[in-house]
């Protein structure tokens, strides 16, 4: 057997305790946000049957292509899937627990997701998301309330730098005849077709010429540009209630103040999506710039098995969040130890550690001293935790059924009954 140290798993973060610190903070006040909007928590597995996620996201996506961590299961040979994503897996569990018989619902989720891409910064393998997904509602004032809740959001956080592009993808019919148009115009610059093209489709275009070419104006390749800025306008195709939905949306967000930007080219990466889109982007992550995204998903529950059912949600990445509040200067929040017990000898022992769960009893953090040591050390260590107030007890003061307190930013030790322990530390402590 070697000795050598193993190493997580290429593209998946250990998050260390202070950084911890801050993931805890974000986490509950995204929360408290979530639940001021009358969002519900829904809890999925991590792991769900492959064909959910081809049939849900799309196989001609590059989550379903060439991102999913897939196997089959070694004991009975079930094909499973690492979520890659969490809409597909909410929608299955609101189906098959029947959650949309009475009345729409807005729930959230947040955990981990799991996609095979090349790592790098803002780009891991195992990351981690906030979903946001209302189903049952149709019309405007939803798709808007989404979007009005996440720039409240960036508000809270002091988020500077983010900006809000908007799209419509428009309804079904629309996109198929933008389709038809799109692959006829695209042919055209595949070599293997036509002998003599000036420019050409790169190797993912042409794979998804004919089975997703809307995917093909998404890409960010350089070569690719040129021919994309003169392809056939999706928009060009929209019917009245699809413009009427997204003039809709933007009256809203106006009134809201909520700047956007309409991008025609914002396609997103799966295939669920219809009418509104939308992602939130910074300029300050490199290429990873893009923090939140979603739109409108009327066709998914059908897709998956249920009757139809309007949807619409978003997702956001919770590294590259913490990376640009970091990148905005945000201090690290850290836990804070009120109290620090050190004590000597057996009965001070047995006395330290009834002190201190009566501490804790009255909401106190408290380190109680483990391991022994000299008064002098054990002083070192209340210094080095940060604690305002350090509990001094030694035998003597035992016997006497008393303790001395001794404020740690300077100020006289007190020794005092341990009747009166909780109201001598809040003394000093607040
Ligand atoms: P990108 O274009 O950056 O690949 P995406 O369109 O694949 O993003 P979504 O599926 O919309 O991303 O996921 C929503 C959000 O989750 C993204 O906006 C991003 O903030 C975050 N995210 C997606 N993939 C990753 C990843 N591999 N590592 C870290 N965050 C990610
Ligand atoms: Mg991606």
């Amino acid at each position: 057997m070697s000795n050598e140290t193993l190493q997580a798993v290429r593209g998946m973060n250990d998050i260390l305790p202070d950084e911890a610190e801050l993931w805890l903070w974000f986490e509950e006040l995204a929360r408290d946000w979530l639940h001021s909007y009358g969002y519900r928590n829904i809890r999925m597995p991590l792991v769900e049957p492959t064909a959910l996620f081809k049939r849900a996201i799309g196989e001609v996506t590059d989550i379903v292509e060439k991102e999913m961590y897939s196997f089959a299961d070694a004991l009975n040979g079930d094909l499973l899937t690492l979520r890659p994503e969490g809409t597909a897996s909410c929608v299955r569990a609101v189906l098959q627990h029947n959650l949309l018989y009475n009345a729409p619902q807005r729930l959230y989720y947040s955990g981990p997701m799991f996609r095979h891409e090349r790592p790098q910064k803002g780009r891991y393998r195992q990351f981690h998301q906030f979903g946001v997904e209302a189903l049952g509602f149709a019309g405007p004032d939803i798709d808007a309330e989404q979007i009005v809740m996440c720039a409240r959001l960036w508000n809270k956080l002091g988020l500077r730098d983010v900006s809000l592009q908007l799209n419509t993808l428009g309804d079904a019919a629309a996109r198929n005849r933008h389709r038809a148009k799109l692959i006829a115009y695209l042919e055209q610059f595949d070599a293997d077709l036509e002998a003599n093209v000036s420019m050409s489709l790169d190797a993912d275009a042409k794979r998804r010429l004919h089975s997703n070419p809307l995917r093909i104006l998404d890409s960010k390749n350089p070569a690719m540009q040129q021919i994309i800025a003169q392809a056939p306008k999706l928009w060009d195709e929209l019917e009245d209630d699809a413009l009427k939905h997204f003039d809709e949306v933007r009256a809203i967000l106006k009134r809201h103040d909520v700047p956007f930007e309409i991008n025609p080219r914002l396609v997103r990466g799966l295939d669920y999506y219809n009418r509104t889109v939308f992602e939130w982007v910074t300029t300050r992550l490199g290429a990873q710039g893009t923090i939140c995204a979603g739109g409108r998903y009327d066709g998914l529950v059908e897709q998956i098995g249920g009757k139809p059912t309007p949807a619409t949600g978003f997702a956001m990445g919770v590294e590259r969040l913490l990376a640009l509040l970091q990148d905005d200067g945000m201090a690290l929040p850290k836990a804070e130890v009120d109290v620090y017990v050190v004590h000597q000898g057996e009965l001070a022992g047995q006395l330290a550690s009834r002190m201190a769960e009566q501490l804790r009893d009255s909401n106190l953090r408290v380190l109680l001293h483990c391991g022994g040591g000299s008064f002098k050390s054990q002083m070192k260590k209340a210094d080095a935790s940060g604690a305002r107030v350090a509990l001094v007890i030694g035998d003597d003061e035992a016997q006497a059924d008393e303790v001395s307190v001794k404020p740690m930013q300077g100020g006289e030790q007190e020794r005092v009954s341990v009747r009166n322990l909780i109201e001598t530390v809040n003394k000093f402590i607040k």
